[in-house]
C-alpha cells in the first residue's frame, strides 16, 4: 500500500492515531538500533586480539565514531537530514541505513551504484519469492501479473499447497505499507511467515490470527499489510478472510460479486480477529484478486480507475483463460491510464476453477 495516507482513510478514521504516532515510533526504532550498534562495536573493540590491533582497530573506531555522531544528530534534532541539501533523507532510507547524512540524490556516484547493485539483488530475491506463473493446482487454474512501480515492490502474492494433501489450496495477494526495499523486506517477511504457518493445519480464521499476531510482534508499530487469503478446495468450495485488503472479486457467470474486509490490516492489533466469508465457484468461474496499484490507477485527465473498473474489466473478460484474462485487465488499466508509468506497485491474479471436461 505505497499511500499510507488513502490507505487510513479507507480502513477507518479512528486509525489514524496510530499513523500520527507512527513517526515517534520509528525515532525510537532508530534510536535503539544506533544504540545496539554501538553496544556492539564496542564489544567488539574491546575483544580485539591484540595481534589484530592495526587495520581492525581502526575500521572499528571509524564506525564507532560515525555511530556517536549519529546519536549526536538525533540529540541535537539534526537527524535525518542531508548534509548536502539540508532536506529530508527519508524515513525509509533510515531504517534500511541509520547512519545515512545524504539524500538519495546526493550520494556519490560510486555510492549510487553500490546501492543499484543492492535494489537489482533485492528485486532478484523477490522474483525468486513468487509462485510459478499460469499454475495447476487440482481444479485451480492461477495465473498473476506482478509489476513493481520501482526496481522491488511491496506487493505480496503466493500460492501454497495444503501440506497435509486434503487437496486444498492457498492463495494470497496482499500489499504492505510503503515502498521500496523497506516495504519488500516486509513483503518477503509475509512469505515466510505463510509459508511456515501453514504448515500447522490451522482453520483460516486461526491461521489470520496467528499471522496477525506473529507480524505485530515482529515488526514495529505503524508498520502493516492488508491482504486477502484465500483457500480454494477442491470441489469448489473457497474460503476467504480480508484483512483490511480491497474486495476479492468472484466473477461468475452472470454477476461480479465483490467480497470485502473481514478484519482489521496485519500488523495493527495484536487480538485482531478475522471471520471467513464462504463462496462457491463454478467450473469456469474466476475469483480476481488485486492491489491498489491496480484499482487506484489514475487517468491522464484525473479519475481513478476504481473497484469498478476492475469489476467491468473482470466481467467482460471473464470468458478467458487465467492467463488471457489476467493480460485483458492489464491492459485495460494501463490503457486507461493512457500508457503513463504506473505510481504504484501493481499485481492481479485470476484464479480459475477448469470448466467441465477441460
Ligand atoms: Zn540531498
Amino acid at each position: 500500500m505505497p499511500n499510507p495516507d488513502s490507505a487510513a482513510t479507507k480502513i477507518a478514521p479512528r486509525l489514524d492515531p496510530v499513523q500520527a504516532s507512527a513517526a515517534g515510533v520509528v525515532d525510537l526504532y532508530l534510536r535503539k538500533q544506533l544504540e545496539t550498534r554501538r553496544e556492539q562495536l564496542k564489544t567488539a573493540i574491546a575483544e580485539l586480539p591484540t595481534d589484530r590491533g592495526g587495520a581492525d582497530a581502526t575500521q572499528l573506531a571509524g564506525m564507532l565514531h560515525e555511530v556517536d555522531s549519529a546519536i549526536q544528530r538525533m540529540n541535537a534534532g539534526t537527524y535525518g537530514i542531508c548534509d548536502f541539501c539540508h532536506e529530508d533523507i527519508g524515513e525509509e532510507r533510515l531504517i534500511a541505513d541509520p547512519l545515512a547524512t545524504l539524500c538519495l540524490e546526493h550520494l556519490s556516484g560510486e555510492e549510487q551504484r553500490a546501492l543499484e547493485r543492492d535494489l537489482e539483488l533485492a528485486a532478484r530475491i523477490q522474483r525468486g519469492l513468487l509462485p510459478r506463473e499460469n499454475l495447476r493446482v487440482g481444479e485451480w487454474h492461477i495465473h498473476f501479473r506482478y509489476r513493481p512501480a520501482g526496481i522491488v515492490s511491496g506487493d505480496y502474492c503466493d500460492v501454497i499447497s495444503a501440506p497435509n494433501d486434503d487437496g486444498s489450496t492457498l492463495i494470497l495477494v496482499g500489499d504492505v505499507a510503503g515502498k521500496g526495499v523497506a516495504a519488500a523486506m516486509l513483503m518477503s517477511h509475509l512469505h515466510a511467515m505463510f509459508r511456515s504457518l501453514t504448515g500447522m493445519g490451522l482453520d483460516l480464521g486461526r491461521l489470520m490470527e496467528m499471522a496477525n499476531r506473529v507480524f505485530c510482534e515482529s515488526t514495529f508499530a505503524g508498520q502493516y499489510a492488508t491482504l486477502v487469503c484465500a483457500r480454494a478446495d477442491s470441489d469448489g468450495r473457497v474460503e476467504i478472510a480480508n484483512a483490511g485488503h480491497l474486495p476479492a472479486l468472484l466473477v461468475s457467470q452472470d454477476s461480479v460479486q465483490k467480497i470485502g474486509s473481514t478484519g482489521l490490516p496485519l500488523g495493527m492489533f495484536s487480538g485482531s480477529r478475522y471471520s471467513v466469508e464462504a463462496v462457491h465457484v463454478e467450473p469456469g468461474e474466476s475469483l480476481l484478486l488485486f492491489t491498489d496499484g491496480i484499482s487506484e490507477a489514475t487517468a491522464a485527465a484525473g479519475g481513478e480507475y476504481g473497484v469498478d473498473g476492475v469489476s467491468s474489466a473482470a466481467g467482460r473478460h471473464r470468458h478467458l483463460q487465467p492467463r488471457e484474462m489476467a493480460a485483458a485487465c492489464i491492459e485495460d488499466v494501463v490503457a486507461f491510464g493512457g500508457g503513463t508509468r504506473a505510481a504504484d506497485d501493481q499485481t492481479l491474479m485470476v484464479v480459475q476453477r477448469a470448466a467441465r471436461g477441460a
